[in-house]
Order: C-alpha cells, then structure tokens, then sequence
C-alpha cells in the first residue's frame, strides 16, 4: 500500500517519503542524476510532482535508479551453435517425422547438421563435466530428472538459459548453507560494479536493455510516429539530448526568469521581505508550479471508500532522503557536509555571493533537521487503521492554523467551490501539529521569514536544476557520492530516454509494446495468475490459524483480485493517447520549460480526479518499467509489458524457470493483499476489517515471526529493519510459495520437462534457481546502507535467503539437512 518509496521518490531523493504512495512495488527506482529530478513514473503516478498518495507496493525496491545489473548471462552464445527447430525435431519422440526430414535435406545441410550436433554434445559434455567438478557436497544434487540419458533440451534456447544459469552459479558453496551465494557467486565474481553505477543487477539489466529499444523508436523519423502524443514524447526527448546545446548557452537564465515570477529568493538577491507572506508564497510555488515543501498532498482513491477521490494531506518537506541523514551526524556527516556543499555551489551558479550563500543554506539545513525531528519514522506508520484521520478543512484549520487551508486549496482547485466543511484525510496529526508550532516560531521574525522562503524556494530550485546546463548538474555529483557511493556518468541518451518515459510514459509505452510485446504474452500470464491465485487459495485451507469464516473472507478476496497485464489498452488508440496529452505543450528547444509544463500538468490532471468516479483501471507504472505493483484500494495487480521479458518470462523457457521468475512476481503482488497493511484493506478496495477479531490476533503473531526473523539478517555490518519491511518479506515469503505449488500443479509440456544441459539439476530445483537468480546483484556500501535505512524491501541477498529458508518444500528438494542454515529448525510462515 501506500509505500513511502515509489513513485513519489522521483523528484526528492526521497524526503516528502513520508508522503504516501501506497503500491506495493517490488524493487529500485530512485535517484536520477540529480536527486531533485527524481520524478519517475511522474505522470504516470499523474500526481502532484510532490507529494502522491496513489497506494501501490512495487516488486522491487523503489529505489536506486539508474542502476541496473546484468544476469551474468551467456558465455555459450549462438556463436557455432546454430540449433534450429529441426534439431527439436530430432531429439524428439516424434521418430518417423524425424526421419523423414532428415531424408528431405541437401547433403550440406546434412554435413552442417552433423557439425552443428557434435558441437552441440561437446558443450554438453564438457558444461557437465565443468558442474560435476563442485566442491560442495555433490551427493546431495544428483537427480537429473525425467528420463533417459541424453534427453536434454539441447535447443538454442535451452543450451543459451543453461549457459547463462551455469555461469551465475558458485559451485564451490554449498546450497544448504547459503543459497544466494550458491545461486549467484559467479554472477558476483564475474559483474563487478561498473563505474559511475552504485548498484548493478539483473532488473538494470533489463532496464537497460529496455532504453535501448525506446532509444531506437525515439530516433526514428517524426512522421513515422503514429500519433501526435508519439511525436510529442519525440520532441521532449529531442529537448532533453539537446542537439543544439540550448540548454547550455541559457545557462541560469530559465531558473532565474521563475525566480522572478516568484517573489524571487534571498540567497540570489531581488527578494523583498516586508512584502512577503507565507500564504502567497506556497499559492505561487505549490499550486501554481506543483512544487513541494512542509508537507505533501495530493487526491487520490479514499480508503474507506476507494470508489471516490479525496484530498490527502501527510508529512513530507525533506531533501535527503532519510531522517537519519539530518539525525544521525556522527553517521551521515559526511552527506551534510556535501549537501550543504551542493547548495551553496547551486546558490552561486544562480549569483549568490559564496559567504552569504553557505550561512543562509546552512539555515536551511537547519530548519529541515527540525522538520525531520518531527517527521514520523516510517516503520511506526504501517498500520493504515489508525493513519487514517479523516477531517474537514475546519478540523485541520484548528490543528494547524499556520495557513489559511480553505484558501490554499481554493486557490489549487481553481473551478471548485472549497470550503471549511470539505473533507479530506489526515496521515499524520501529530506532525501538522508539531509543524504548526515550528512554522509559527518562523514566521515570527524577519529573519526566520527569510529562513522560511530560502526553504521553500529551495523545493523549487532543488526540483529543477537537472533542467539547467552542466554545471548545475554537476554540482550534484559530490552529494550524490556521499549518498550512494557513485557520481554517476550515465550517457545522455541514457537519462534522456528515462525522463522521457517518466514525462510521456504512455505516449513512449505504445511505442515500445509494438516493437516488443508479444501478442501470446498476454494470454499466457493470465493463465500463470490464475495458477497462482488457484495455489494460494488452496493452501489457505492448509493454515490452521485462520477461522472458517475468515477463510471464506480471504479466499473471496483472492478470487476478486483483479490483474492488469502489459499495457493499457488507450495507448494504440492514436485519438485516446492524444487526448490525454492534448493539454500539454512540448517544444523541441525548451528542455526546462516543457518540464515546469509537465509539472503544471500534472497537478491539472490530479485536481480533476475530485470531480470524477474512481477509475478502478488507471495504471501507475508505464509500459516499459521494469517492476510490477498491488494496488488496495482497487484490489489490483499489475504487470508492465517491461518485466515480462527474460529473465523473468520468456515464452520458449520450460515453465520451471517462467515460474521461478514472473510466477514468483506474481505471487508475491497476489499475497500483497494479504500483508500486514494489505490486509487492512477488503475485497473492494476499502479500508475495512474483514477479519474475526481472534484471527487478527494470531495473525499479528505470526507476522511477529518474520520482524524477528529479518531482523537477525545482517549485511555489511548493517541489520535489516524486520518491521519496515514487514509487508514486503510477507509477499516474498508467500508469494514463492504459492508460485511453487502453482508450477508443480501446472500440466508439463515435453520441453518443460527436458533437463537443461550442462545442469545436474531438476525442474524443481531450477524453479528455486530461478527465483534466485534474478536477484543477483552487487551494491556499494552507501547504498545498501540507504537501503536498509530506507528501503521497504530488504536488501537482494536476504530476499533469496528468507523466503527459501522458510520453506520446507526448498529443503525437501536440495536435501537441506534438518538444522542447516537454509533449512532452520524454526521457521516463520503466515500464507
Ligand atoms: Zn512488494
């Protein structure tokens, strides 16, 4: 649900966190190359750049950004081993055909066929050979499946998959005792970190492979684009690579022309304080430019009634990403040191004079460690029953009377009638009381007025100089070191292309489904979901802790989860997809201004919800993004056509390994709905309690398990916050489960049933490998220490190790001994 972390983190490196956006995402995005311009997924979210509140949790960790990683794939590739359906043919049962295709070929093709065949059992052998020479305990994994001798999968594909699992495998550990070393050690060995990158992956890996398929179709000529929103996307991204060097001969100018228009900033001079007022200033910055500060809000689905929208109000105002970077000196003073550097070098790039410019950012920093002080650690706010506050506008006038609020709103909405009776929802009571009393000592002074106005411009500036020359965005490069262990030397068309897909990510998205996504697809995961769904439903009559009745509950909610797979069908329809950008004005040669259009925009779109009916089928994420997303307010799964592509799902894989990947994707997005905070919600979408008072209880117990459990895993010194991410170790945890059961119930095709060459492993055991695999992955220290202070989920490692640990069915099939670290005497399990 509402996770701090995903979309919203696009534009702060993650401060107004606290704001919510509740999906359940399910990995990274996080960072761009400035921490200001972090605006994934901004239109898609089509909330206030600043704040959103859409609910979802995302598969992977909303997190770093553009990093990304590499499945340590394909030493074996097609190079010399050209296998075609033929060979499929051959090793199949079907003889008689066999041969009489044999008997139909030149006899070249016959002599090429025998060469291609003795290369291809050279491979195998030696691949079997290279595996049999492991150290750890190899009794322990000798089942190679169904069948006779030889009968491998020896296809391209096949032979390409085995290759690729065999050179991320560390046969030199011992699968019982840490299966993420086993399954991913030679990835590790062999992908260090790149330069410039603080993460490297196999989702970045992907991400990557995906930026170059939109690079390609942004290249092509404007009058091959399809509609005029596909030309728009064109032309954003042509103002981003800027072929002119635009962006570099205006310099500061963009920047210093808004600071003008509003009210102007006291660090670069032309600022009046006798006429200024807080009142004004947020109505010019927030309402007028969707700009942040003090707090975030935004309309979104009610929880409680999720078929209407409402204006959500939360705590939010912060730059960096974490309280502990403002509370903790003695950890983070590195961070400060370089944030307070990076202020004062934006300060005088727009014409502060150098002394004056540190003091007064240095207040700034101040003032947002006391806004940190009160800002309420994300950990104490899962429980969605007692966030929930809903108010009038009179209420939250009384509890926060630092501003007029009939007039702030009144002033956003514009065409709408606001007044003190109009409801909104509270998230946080407690902090607009604590800022009131902060804001009010302020605005008390002349001088705290100016501290006031150097912070809320310094939203605006911050959110902005990734659209300004070279050195505004190097001046980020220091901090984002500090931050993450890397500057950064992402290539241009790199960024380009991402912020063109976080702008314009439906217009891009038809273009890449039409490059990309396969017709079959479609149907195929649906068919994988309802396996999934049919398992987990299954197995909730296994779970003795439940009550009859509240069993029937949750199974009624499991079968009304709706999925939403691949791509909104609007965006082939050139007329819809135009529509829904018509309102925005792109230009070829104005880089910053399309963005401060975008923003604008984009308020426009969110403020329109208050008059609509909930739309139960609006997607969040954008077609190309690499990641998947529960939504409980509709009850909904989703799956970008990005993610359904190897290695998660790959239509010629045996389902083992599709299972493994996507499959686990899904299950853990299914058993979203059914997490500490998920479950809070009923099979409408509502804030409601479904659930038997008794049942609650000993399902909170259980749930207590799991915060013990990951509490204990440690990496680089660090331990993982078993509460913080609670909800996402339980959609791990019971989302490999239901995926297991549902790929063993799923009928087997012969190819699903072929081992893979060169692996003495069985379809079971490649089921685990898979799953393991796709979290392969390398991080500096700074950022898996932002990840855990941070991150809903935990970090990759203990992603593999947690869920497979827990399971008895991982044990049973890598004869685990009982007691072994991978096989714990006590385990945790809630679905
Ligand atoms: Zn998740």
């Amino acid at each position: 649900m509402r996770l701090n972390i995903g979309i919203r983190l696009r534009r702060t490196l993650g401060n107004d966190f606290a704001a919510r956006q509740t999906i359940f995402n399910c990995y990274y995005n996080y960072t761009r190359r400035n921490f200001n311009t972090f605006k994934s997924t901004r239109e898609s979210a089509s909330v206030r750049a600043r704040s959103t509140r859409t609910k979802m949790t995302r598969y992977k960790q909303a997190f770093e950004d553009e990093d990304s990683s590499s499945i340590g794939s394909v030493a074996l590739n097609s190079e010399g081993i050209s296998t075609s359906a033929t060979h499929i043919k051959y090793y199949s049962p079907g003889v008689l055909q066999g041969a009489i295709m044999w008997r139909a070929r030149s006899p070249m093709e016959k002599c090429l066929f025998i060469v291609c065949a003795g290369l291809l059992l050279m491979v195998v052998v030696l691949s079997i050979i290279i595996s049999s020479k492991n150290s750890w305990d190899d009794a322990q994994i000798f089942h190679v499946s169904n069948g006779e001798d030889g009968a491998h999968c020896l296809t391209e594909h096949c032979v390409t998959v085995a290759a690729s699992i065999i050179n991320s495998i560390d046969n030199s550990v011992n699968p019982c005792d840490d299966f993420y070393e086993y399954a991913c050690g030679g990835w590790i060995k062999k992908n260090p970190i790149p330069d410039g990158k603080s993460m490297w992956g196999t989702f970045g890996k992907l991400e990557q492979e995906n930026q170059l398929i939109l690079k390609n179709v942004l290249e092509k000529p404007l009058n091959e684009m399809k509609s005029e929103a596909e030309r728009k996307a064109k032309l954003y991204y042509i103002s981003c690579m800027d072929p002119d060097e635009t962006i570099e001969v205006l310099g500061a100018k963009p920047m210093l022309n808004l600071l003008n228009d509003t009210g102007g900033w006291n660090i670069t001079g032309h600022f009046n304080i006798s006429s200024w007022s807080l009142q004004n200033t947020m109505h010019i910055l927030q309402n007028k430019y969707n700009m942040g500060g003090l707090f975030s809000w935004a309309v979104s689905e009610d929880d409680r009634n999720s078929t209407r929208y409402i204006i959500q109000v939360d705590q939010g105002g912060l730059t960096l990403p974490t309280i502990d970077n403002y509370l903790n000196k003695t950890e983070h003073g590195k961070v400060l040191a370089a944030y307070l550097d990076y202020m004062t070098q934006i300060g005088v790039l727009l014409g502060g004079e150098e002394n004056s410019t540190r003091k007064q950012v240095q207040a700034v920093i101040e003032f947002e460690t006391e806004l940190a002080q009160i800002t309420i650690p994300q950990e104490e706010r899962r429980d969605e029953e007692k966030l929930y506050n809903l108010m009038s506008l009179s209420d939250l006038q009384k509890l926060a009377p630092f501003i007029s609020w009939v007039e702030y709103f009144q002033n956003a909405t514009v065409n709408k009638k606001i007044t003190s009776k109009v409801k909104i929802v509270n998230y946080a009571p407690q902090y607009f009381k604590e800022l009131t009393k902060l804001v009010i000592q302020y605005n008390k002074t002349t001088e705290g007025k100016i501290v006031l106005n150097n912070y809320l411009v310094w939203q605006t500036v911050r959110s902005l100089t990734a659209y300004l020359s070279k050195p505004f965005r190097d001046a980020y490069k220091g901090l984002r070191k500090a931050l993450i262990g890397s500057e950064g030397r992402e290539e241009q068309w790199r960024y380009c292309v991402t912020d063109a897909n976080n702008v314009m990510g439906f217009a891009i998205g038809a273009m890449f489904v039409r490059e990309v996504f396969h017709g079959k697809s479609k149907p195929m995961a649906e068919e994988m979901i309802n396996e999934i769904r049919k398992a987990f439903t299954r197995n909730l009559k296994n779970l003795t802790w439940m009550d009859a009745e509240t069993r029937e509950s949750a199974e009624a909610k499991a079968n009304a989860i709706t999925d939403m797979i691949g791509f909104p069908n609007f965006i082939l329809n050139a007329t819809e997809l135009d529509e829904r950008y018509e309102d925005l004005l792109i230009s070829k040669d104005e880089y910053f201004l399309n963005n401060i259009r975008v923003n604008q925009y984009t308020l426009r779109r969110n403020l329109e919800k208050l008059d609509q009916v909930a739309n139960k089928t609006t997607w969040i994420m954008t077609p190309p993004t690499v990641n998947a997303y529960y939504t409980p307010t509709k009850n909904q799964i989703v799956f970008p056509a990005g993610i359904l592509q190897s290695p998660f799902y790959d239509m010629e894989n045996p389902s083992s390994l599709n299972f493994g990947g996507m499959g686990v994707v899904m299950g853990h997005e299914l058993t979203h709905a059914f997490d500490d905070q998920g479950s809070e919600y009923d099979l409408h979408g509502n804030l409601h309690q479904w659930w038997n008072n008794a049942t609650i209880e000993r399902f909170k117990n259980r749930t207590e398990c799991f915060v013990e459990q990951y509490n204990d895993f440690e990496i680089q010194g660090r331990h993982v916050n078993g509460k913080q991410t609670l909800g996402e170790n339980i959609a791990d945890n019971g989302g490999l489960k239901a995926a297991y059961h549902a790929y063993l119930s799923t009928p087997k095709s012969h190819k699903d049933q072929m081992p893979l060459p060169g692996l003495n492993l069985t379809h079971r055991q490649l089921f685990f490998l898979s799953f393991a695999q796709v979290w392969c992955s390398a991080v500096t220290s700074e950022t898996m220490g932002l990840q855990i202070e941070k991150d809903t989920h935990c970090p990759a490692k203990y992603r593999v190790i947690g869920p497979l640990s827990n399971l008895n069915e991982f044990s049973t099939e890598f004869n685990c001994p009982k007691g072994s670290r991978m096989n714990p005497i006590s385990k945790c399990e809630v679905w």
